[in-house]
């Protein structure tokens, strides 16, 4: 995970914002939990219409608990062949702003390998992450910054009930940070 080089001057302040948020207020209930494990049985069972309903769940509960509009979902079988060229990195799912739909997928593009529940979770909770940007913060952009990662790895650690990892960062040129995994691994 590398982050997107720091915007230029009009969007600086929301970028740095976004950079500085690094948590989100989390439902005190195990609501997130039991609805991500239906997930997992559904995608166990192969079954993509529950897969779709227990995502439609998720993001209606996770718009209600942060007041926000809801976001809608589509479960796709397979990475469709236009994904947005900008977010290039993200392989299995997007999100649009102005219609704030979540689309997620199943399979990847080239192999056909099926995602792991963990990976989808994870990229539900990133897409959210998303529409967050726009509906909670009032951002104009929804950019990668290592405050945006760390919001959506809350998200994601609460709702799959692991302990949420601190993130450590390194610097790569550009102004842009990656995550130092053996780090962020040790824990210190
Ligand atoms: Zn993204």
């Amino acid at each position: 995970m590398v982050t997107d080089a720091p915007s230029r001057k009009a969007n600086r302040a929301a970028f740095l914002e976004s950079d500085r948020i690094r948590t989100l207020d989390l439902p005190q209930d195990g609501r997130l939990l039991t609805i991500a494990q239906s997930i997992e049985s559904a995608m166990k069972a192969g079954k993509s219409p529950d897969v779709y309903r227990a995502c439609a769940e998720f993001l209606a509960a996770t718009s209600a608990f942060y007041r926000v509009p809801t976001s809608t979902v589509r479960v796709l079988a397979a990475r469709p062949l236009r994904v947005r060229e900008n977010w290039a990195t993200e392989l299995f799912g997007d999100y649009n702003p102005e219609t704030m739909l979540v689309r997620v997928w199943m399979r990847t593009a080239v192999r056909k390998q099926v995602t792991s529940f963990g990976t989808f979770l994870s990229t539900l909770c990133h897409e959210f992450c998303h529409h967050l940007d726009y509906q909670r913060f009032g951002f104009c952009d929804s950019w990668h910054t290592r405050g945006f990662y760390e919001r959506s790895a809350v998200l994601y650690h609460h709702a799959r009930g692991t302990p949420p990892k601190r993130l450590f960062w390194a610097a790569v040129p550009g102004g842009r940070w990656r995550i130092d995994w053996p780090r962020t691994n040790r824990g210190k």
